[in-house]
């Protein structure tokens, strides 16, 4: 089966399962947040991957933003004493960074291929 850069499948899906983002087959993490080396379905090799580690630090912004604010929510809406919204708050921050974080670096490598794909079929690869 032949994969042009036409018919790559959509990066937010394989980048969201954390599969292959030319065939969306393979697995690839070989860790919680570490990519494998290559893919084991199509051969694909991850080496071209640099991006992914650039959205743990905006991640964790993110989810300690939503941590705060969900906090401070809890604190004014429940007029609760201030370890309560903390007890809800550090679960939430715990769960959404292990949910968000292989998705989100799984996103990040699968669109830096399909980038990396269609530049190479458009551009002359001179650079
Ligand atoms: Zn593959």
């Amino acid at each position: 089966m032949a994969h042009s850069h036409y018919d790559l499948p959509s990066p937010w899906t394989t980048g969201f399962k954390g599969r292959c983002p030319r065939c969306g087959e393979g697995r690839l993490f070989s860790g919680f947040l570490k990519v494998a080396q290559g893919c084991g379905f199509c051969g694909l090799r991850y080496d071209f991957e640099n991006a992914g580690d650039g959205a743990v630090p905006f991640l964790i912004l993110i989810i300690g933003a939503i941590g705060v604010g969900l906090g401070a929510w809890v604190l004014l809406a429940f007029d609760t004493a201030v370890w309560v919204p903390i007890l809800v708050t550090v679960p939430v921050v715990i769960l959404l960074t292990l949910i968000l974080m292989p998705r989100a670096k799984g996103l990040l490598i699968a669109l830096q291929y399909v980038n990396q794909a269609s530049d190479s079929g458009t551009d002359s690869p001179d650079t």
